[in-house]
C-alpha cells in the first residue's frame, strides 16, 4: 500500500516506510493511496476473527508482507478477543478491553510492535515515549520481550495512579521506566528534546511509535468487522456505530472498515465536553477551547491529531460530514448514564458510557447499536467505585502487577541527564 502525506501529497511512501517514520514533512499524517473493497463480506464476516483480520489486513499491505508474515504478526498481536455484549434489545456493548492493559489501545499498540519489529534491519530500535498513564502500559506490554528494540518511558513521579505505575513500571526486561520529578509537560519536552537531536536519533535509534502511526488504524479496522460479524445477518445493514472519541483514532479506523465494504449504516462521534469536534459539525467552525480535565480523561483532547484524516476519507468516499452523528456529554451525564448502564446490568466506566448515552439518544426505530466500550471498569476504578457505590475487583492481569515491586529510576526534568542514563540502562 501507498500513502501520501496529508500536508504535502508529494511526499508519498509505502507502509513500512510509514510505519517507520510515524509522521510525514511539516508532521503531515500519511493516508493511503487506496483501498481495498470486499464484495463477498458475509464470507469474511462467517471467518473466525484472527483469520479474517489477516485476510483484511493482507488485502491492505499484501504487496510488502507475504500471507505467512501478515498471519505471523496478528497471531502475535490479537491474542485476546472482542466480544459484542448485549445491553438492551437493540443495544450491544463491543468489548475492546480484553488485551494485557485493559483497553483497546492494545489492539493498534500491539500490532504496530510487531510491524516494527517485522521491518527494522539488524539495527538496534529505541522506543522513546512520554506517558501520563494509560499509553504507556500499552506500549510497555506491546513491545515487552521484543528482540533488539528497548523502551524508554517518562512519566512524571507521583502524578500517575500507583495502579498505573504498577502495570508498566514492574516489566523489566527491556522495558526501561523512568520517573521524571516534573509534571507529563516536563516529559514531553524532554521527549520533544530528543526528537530534536539527529545525533541522538540515530545513536539510539530512536523511535516515537506514537498514536498517529498508520499500523494502528488498520489494526483497529479489524475489531469493526468483528463486531458487525457478531450481529445477526439480517441486522448486519441496519448497524450504527458510536465511538467513544478523543484523538479520533477510533472513528477513522471504523470509517476505514466502511470504506472497505464493511456494512454499517452509520457511526456516532460522542464526546465529552472537550466537543471540538461535535460542535465543528454543528457550525461548521474549527474552534478548540482549552482543554478541561473530565471523568473520561483519555477523551480530555480540544485538538484532535487525527481529524485530517477523518476529513479526507469522506471527501475521497463521497461521503458527507452530516453523515457522522454527535454528541457530548458532562461529567454529570456520565454518571447517569454509568448509572443507568448498571441498572441494565451492565458495568462500563465513563468513556463508554459516553458511547452509549449518545447513542441511545440518536437510535431510531429499525436500528442496531453498538457503542464501543474502550476501557476495562477497572482501569477506572475510582470513579466508578464511587458513582456506583461499588468495590470492582481488581482483573487477573491488574491484580498480578499490584504485588510487584516498581523497578523505575528517578530523573530529574533535565535532558543531559535523560541521556546519560539511557546510555547508562542501554548500554549504548
Ligand atoms: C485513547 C482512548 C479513547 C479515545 O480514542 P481515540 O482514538 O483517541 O479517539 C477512548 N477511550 C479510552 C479508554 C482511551 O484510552
Amino acid at each position: 500500500m501507498m500513502l501520501y502525506n496529508l500536508k504535502d501529497p508529494q511526499e508519498q511512501v509505502s507502509f513500512t516506510q510509514a510505519v517507520r517514520q510515524g509522521l510525514g514533512r511539516e508532521q503531515g499524517l500519511f493516508f493511503p493511496s487506496s483501498l481495498p473493497h470486499f464484495e463477498d463480506i458475509d464470507t469474511l464476516l462467517d471467518m473466525p476473527f484472527n483469520q479474517r483480520s489477516s485476510e483484511i489486513i493482507s488485502a491492505v499491505i499484501g504487496d510488502e508482507f507475504s500471507k505467512e508474515q501478515v498471519d505471523a504478526l496478528v497471531e502475535q498481536a490479537f491474542q485476546f478477543q472482542a466480544p459484542l455484549a448485549k445491553v438492551t434489545d437493540t443495544i450491544s456493548a463491543l468489548e475492546l478491553f480484553h488485551g494485557p492493559t485493559l483497553a483497546f489501545k492494545d489492539f493498534g499498540g500491539r500490532f504496530m510492535a510487531q510491524c516494527l519489529a517485522a521491518i527494522r534491519d539488524d539495527e538496534k530500535i529505541t522506543i522513546l515515549t512520554a506517558t501520563s498513564g494509560d499509553t504507556g502500559a500499552a506500549v510497555a506490554h506491546a513491545f515487552y520481550g521484543l528482540e533488539n528494540i528497548n523502551v524508554v518511558i517518562l512519566y512524571p513521579k507521583g502524578k500517575i495512579s500507583s495502579l498505573q505505575e504498577k502495570l508498566f513500571c514492574t516489566l523489566g526486561g527491556n522495558i526501561h521506566t523512568l520517573a521524571v520529578d516534573g509534571t507529563f509537560d516536563d516529559c514531553q519536552a524532554l521527549v520533544k528534546q530528543s526528537f530534536d537531536d539527529l545525533e541522538l536519533i540515530s545513536k539510539f535509534g530512536l523511535n516515537s511509535a506514537n498514536s498517529i502511526n498508520i499500523s494502528r488504524l488498520l489494526a483497529q479496522t479489524c475489531y469493526y468487522f468483528e463486531a458487525v460479524a457478531q450481529l445477526p445477518k439480517a441486522q448486519r445493514q441496519q448497524a450504527v456505530i458510536s465511538v467513544p472519541s478523543g484523538n479520533f483514532g477510533n472513528l477513522t479506523a471504523g470509517l476505514l472498515a466502511k470504506a472497505m465494504g464493511l456494512p454499517v449504516k452509520r457511526f456516532i462521534a460522542a464526546t465529552n465536553e472537550n466537543d471540538t469536534v461535535p460542535r465543528y459539525l454543528e457550525s461548521g467552525q474549527w474552534s478548540p477551547n482549552v482543554t478541561v480535565p473530565t471523568l473520561s480523561n483519555a477523551m480530555d483532547v480540544s485538538q484532535p491529531n487525527n481529524w485530517p484524516r477523518v476529513e479526507e476519507l469522506i471527501k475521497g468516499q463521497n461521503w458527507s460530514l452530516a453523515d457522522i452523528g454527535h454528541g457530548r456529554l458532562t461529567d454529570e451525564d456520565v454518571k447517569q448514564s454509568l448509572t443507568r448502564l448498571w441498572e441494565k446490568d451492565y458495568l462500563c466506566e465513563p468513556h463508554g458510557a459516553i458511547a452509549y448515552q449518545v447513542l441511545t439518544e440518536q437510535l431510531q426505530e429499525e436500528e442496531i447499536g453498538i457503542f464501543l466500550c474502550t476501557a476495562h471498569p477497572a482501569k477506572f476504578k475510582d470513579s466508578v467505585d464511587d458513582i456506583l457505590e461499588m468495590d470492582i475487583p481488581l482483573p487477573a492481569p491488574l491484580a498480578k502487577h499490584a504485588e510487584l515491586p516498581l523497578l523505575s529510576h528517578d530523573i530529574s526534568a533535565n535532558h543531559a541527564e535523560l541521556v546519560d542514563k539511557m546510555q547508562h540502562l542501554l548500554e549504548i
